[in-house]
């Protein structure tokens, strides 16, 4: 019957398409299986209508084996459409994941507090979310299609948005902060990442940059700055600032090529006002202080004005001259010097300034810092000059600074070394001492004779701890001298500022105990002069030194002024006529008068005389006629090191005769 058989085949037809369409719903992409199983399932349906055509047009004859084919067809039909939709089912599922997985990540992007946006490798913005949006005061649908403005940005660079450019189309992520412009012209920071989108096929297809507004943490950073670059006292800048300043105006002055100063003002005695008025009253005298130079240093871009710490101020003045600086540091020193009137008192100041000039005494901050202070101790230790220009400081002065800054280290590493240089006893003609005499092994200058660096010491204040090193170390000297059987005294130099130091006779009793030193085999050195300087302080630390039973020597006596009525006021047991007197004595019969005279002074004051500066066997044997006590000088021995005075004691020992 033929319209049966048209029928199956558009029965048939039918079931393909609707096959085809069925299959389609199915995405291909990762879910082959079921859509093998389907197609499978349809074809077999296809097929059992075959079955029946071929059935009904008598190609199969056998009712039984129609049957069963086409009962076992529907069987597998069955089952391939159960595993079929079991798997769509899980493909849906996967699928419905997808899309929630999906929605959530763009809920998120959206809803971000950070500012995102989405643009092509081309620079166009495709997506933006809500925040970048608000940053931009601009509807997304206004967005799309423009280049995101870090890309354009006049505050970024060419050189930054090409090294972007550059890192991101190689797949790279970019992360840094930048400087913008929102749309209402206010400069915001945004910390940013920038990365690209890649395909299955590892194309980049898009890219994604976050902001997020870092503007209140920028602003409060540099608030902390900038509190960390001022003083607190008087709100100047602090020397950070200063020197980051100054960094920069080295670099205008190269490009211009102009001079520029550095000024370095020190008040002096300001530490008594602290000590006495009290830290209070000594931080209004600064903030006084710095009103009074921020007057002077007004014009900001001329000069610039800070606290280095203390009682010291740095300026700096641009485009400048010699002359110009030298009025300008006269004007800050005049300020100064106008009475300051503080809880109804009158303080006068003075302060001392040194300067340095950018290009010709230094090419950066620190240099010109550096020579700018060594000019102002100059200024400070100069009774001429209260403002000090560097060069004006010769080789000797600079030589001078730089010893005196080093003096602390100087003990700690131990480069000072004692010579001792014998004293001849007249009468016996036997070595009965031997005076201790510093020199300083400097690892710069090699051997500094103490005259170069004493004076500096006391007046830079650090002749103490001198003092202290020079009696430990010669008092172990001396004791080692004592264990091995050199029956000698010790002679120390002690300076005037030593004697009113309180730890002095403490220190000395307590190396005295330590060494197991005697007090007899110690004697105190004490010029002139410094006798004279303090004299009830000096009276009473001399008399408890001599109380220990250490005795004391008057030194390069006859050059100052001491009365003898102060000679006899003082516990001295001790004179030591200066050098200058016994060196020309032989050529100068004013010299021998006093020399003479002086022996005869000392021998009725009832104290012994020591004559030192004795160069020659003639000046030697007319001392001894003249009935002086010791000798000391070149003509017996130079001073020398332990080892080189210890092995010339031996043989100036050998060669006494035993009686
Ligand atoms: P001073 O106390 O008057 O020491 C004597 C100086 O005269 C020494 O110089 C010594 O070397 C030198 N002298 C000795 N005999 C002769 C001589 O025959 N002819 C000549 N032309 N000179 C002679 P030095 O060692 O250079 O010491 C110089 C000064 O340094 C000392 O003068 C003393 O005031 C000071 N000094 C040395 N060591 C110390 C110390 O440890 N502490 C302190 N405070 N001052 C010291
Ligand atoms: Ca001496
Ligand atoms: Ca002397």
């Amino acid at each position: 019957m033929p319209e049966i058989t048209l029928i199956i085949w558009l029965s048939i037809f039918l079931q393909v398409t609707a096959v085809t369409l069925s299959l389609r719903l199915i995405p291909l992409t990762g879910r082959a299986t079921a859509w093998i199983l389907f197609s499978l399932a349809f074809v077999l349906m296809a097929s059992r209508r075959l079955l029946d055509l071929l059935f009904g047009n008598h190609f199969i004859e056998d009712p039984y084996i129609h049957n069963l084919s086409t009962r076992l067809v529907a069987l597998i039909i069955s089952t391939l459409m159960v595993a079929g939709v079991f798997l769509t089912k899980r493909i849906f599922e996967q699928q419905r994941k997808d899309a929630e997985q999906l929605n959530k990540f763009s809920l998120a992007v959206e809803q971000s507090p950070s500012a995102t946006v989405i643009f092509t490798p081309s620079g166009k913005i495709e997506y933006t979310n809500k925040k970048f949006c608000e940053i931009n005061h601009t509807p997304a649908e206004k967005l799309y299609g423009l280049t995101p403005g870090f890309l354009t940005t006049e505050c970024t660079p060419q050189s930054t948005i090409n090294k972007i450019w550059n890192k991101i189309k190689i797949g790279g992520t970019w992360k840094s902060e930048f400087y913008n412009k929102d749309s209402n012209g206010q400069h915001r920071w945004a910390r940013t990442i920038i990365s690209p989108i890649k395909n299955n096929k590892e194309e980049i297809t898009f890219y994604i940059a976050s902001f997020e507004d870092i503007t209140i943490e920028k602003q409060q950073q540099q608030a902390i700055k900038e509190l960390s670059l001022h003083d607190h006292i008087t709100q100047l800048p602090n020397r950070n600032l200063f020197q980051d300043r100054l960094q920069q105006a080295i670099t205008t002055a190269q490009n211009k090529d102009q001079m520029l100063s550095v000024l370095l003002l020190d008040i002096n005695n300001f530490k008594a006002i602290n000590n006495t008025m009290g830290h209070l009253t000594g931080d209004v005298m600064l903030r006084e202080i710095s009103n009074r130079l921020s007057n002077i240093a007004q014009d900001s871009s001329e000069h610039f004005l800070a606290r280095m710490g203390g009682d010291v101020f740095l300026l700096f003045t641009t485009d400048t001259t010699e002359d110009k600086t030298l009025k300008f540091a006269n004007l800050l020193s005049q300020t100064i010097l106008k009475p300051f009137f503080i809880e109804n008192r009158s303080f006068e100041l003075t302060a001392n300034i040194g300067y340095a000039f950018y290009p010709t005494h230094g090419k950066n901050d620190d240099t010109l810092i550096k020579n700018a202070d060594i000019a102002m101790y100059a200024a400070k230790n100069s009774t001429k000059n209260i403002i000090q220009y560097y060069p004006s400081l010769d080789d000797g002065n600079l030589k001078r600074l730089e010893l005196s800054s080093h003096f602390r280290q100087a003990v700690e590493d131990d480069e000072f070394v004692l010579y001792y240089q014998p004293q001849m006893e007249f009468s016996s003609n036997k070595i009965i001492g031997a005076e201790a005499l510093i020199r300083w092994i400097h690892p710069g200058f090699g051997l500094i004779p103490p005259d170069e660096f004493i004076e500096l010491a006391e007046k830079s204040g650090h002749i103490y701890m001198i003092t202290e090193w020079v009696i430990q170390n010669s008092f172990i000297q001396l004791a080692e001298w004592h264990e091995n059987g050199h029956d000698i005294e010790l002679s120390i130099n002690i300076s005037a500022n030593d004697i009113q130091n309180p730890e002095l006779v403490s220190l000395l009793e307590t190396e005295m105990i330590k060494n197991k030193i005697e007090p007899a085999w110690i004697k105190l050195e004490i010029t002139e002069n410094s006798l004279m300087l303090y004299s009830s302080q000096t009276a009473s630390a001399l008399t408890r030194i001599t109380e220990l039973g250490i005795a004391i020597s008057i030194d390069d006596f006859g050059t100052g002024y001491a009365s003898l009525q102060y000679l006899t006021r003082m516990p001295v047991t001790q004179i030591k006529i200066d050098k200058s007197f016994v060196l020309q004595m032989l050529s100068n019969d004013q010299d021998a008068v006093i020399v003479r005279s002086t022996i005869d002074l000392a021998h009725n004051l009832g104290l012994k005389i020591t004559a030192e500066g004795i160069e020659d066997e003639e000046t030697l044997n007319i001392l001894e006629i003249l009935s002086c006590d010791y000798a000391q000088g070149y003509y017996l021995a130079k001073p020398m090191n332990n080892t080189a005075f210890i092995n010339w004691l031996k043989h100036y020992n050998s060669q006494l005769p035993l009686f």
